[in-house]
């Protein structure tokens, strides 16, 4: 049988449809900025048994890399909050697949792949206060600090990136792109 013969592809873009994407952060730097929340936060839990509580779909990439890297005795739940449609917010936060570990006296970290205005974690923190956790803390893969509108307060950010759509790395447009393993984001038409 002959080897299988895989070469990486080194995208610099991604066409889906009309739409055109640039590569904005490569997989080496999305790992490198994992490694150091992942420290950061096994030295903040390391006593503390967190409850991770991921937010699907967007994050269950980000959420792998950085919970393995963590290297902390810990328990994972998964939830399902909102949808973007397109390229646009929805404007609803809906949970979908909801929780099912209690959450009173627990450690929690919500993990969230991209923090755009801020609704879904002030909606979704608030709603986890309610349960009376120990403490709850939100780390985020990427931060747009010029969208934000809402209240937001985190230990850990991975990037904070421009007002642009991004794909790839678990984001997707309409269900396309996840398993990209760089982020890319919608080219400026006019730049086009
Ligand atoms: P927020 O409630 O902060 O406005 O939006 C948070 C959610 O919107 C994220 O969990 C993500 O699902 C989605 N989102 C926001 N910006 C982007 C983006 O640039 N690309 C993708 N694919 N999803 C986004």
């Amino acid at each position: 049988m002959n080897p299988v013969s895989f070469e990486p592809k080194q995208m610099d873009h991604v066409q889906i449809g009309e739409r055109r994407f640039v590569k904005l952060l490569s997989s080496e730097k999305i790992q490198a900025r994992i490694t150091e929340l992942a420290t950061a936060i096994r030295e903040d839990y390391s006593d503390k048994d967190p409850l991770f509580i991921v937010v699907l779909n967007g994050a269950f990439m980000f959420a792998a890399d950085l919970i393995r890297a963590c290297e902390l005795d810990c328990e994972i739940q998964f939830i399902r909050l909102a949808s973007y449609e397109g390229t646009t917010s929805s404007g609803v936060v809906q949970q979908i697949i909801g929780m099912q570990i209690p959450v009173a006296g627990r450690h929690v970290i919500v993990v969230e792949d991209i923090v755009d205005t801020g609704r879904t974690m002030d909606a979704f923190t608030r709603d986890i206060q309610e349960s009376h956790p120990a403490s709850i803390s939100v780390v985020t893969l990427l931060l747009k600090p010029e969208t934000l509108e809402y209240p937001f307060e985190s230990a850990y950010v991975g990037f904070e990136i421009p007002d642009a759509f991004v794909i790839g790395y678990g984001l997707d447009l309409d269900g396309r792109a996840r398993h990209l393993e760089d982020i890319y984001q919608l080219e400026d038409e006019e730049q086009a």
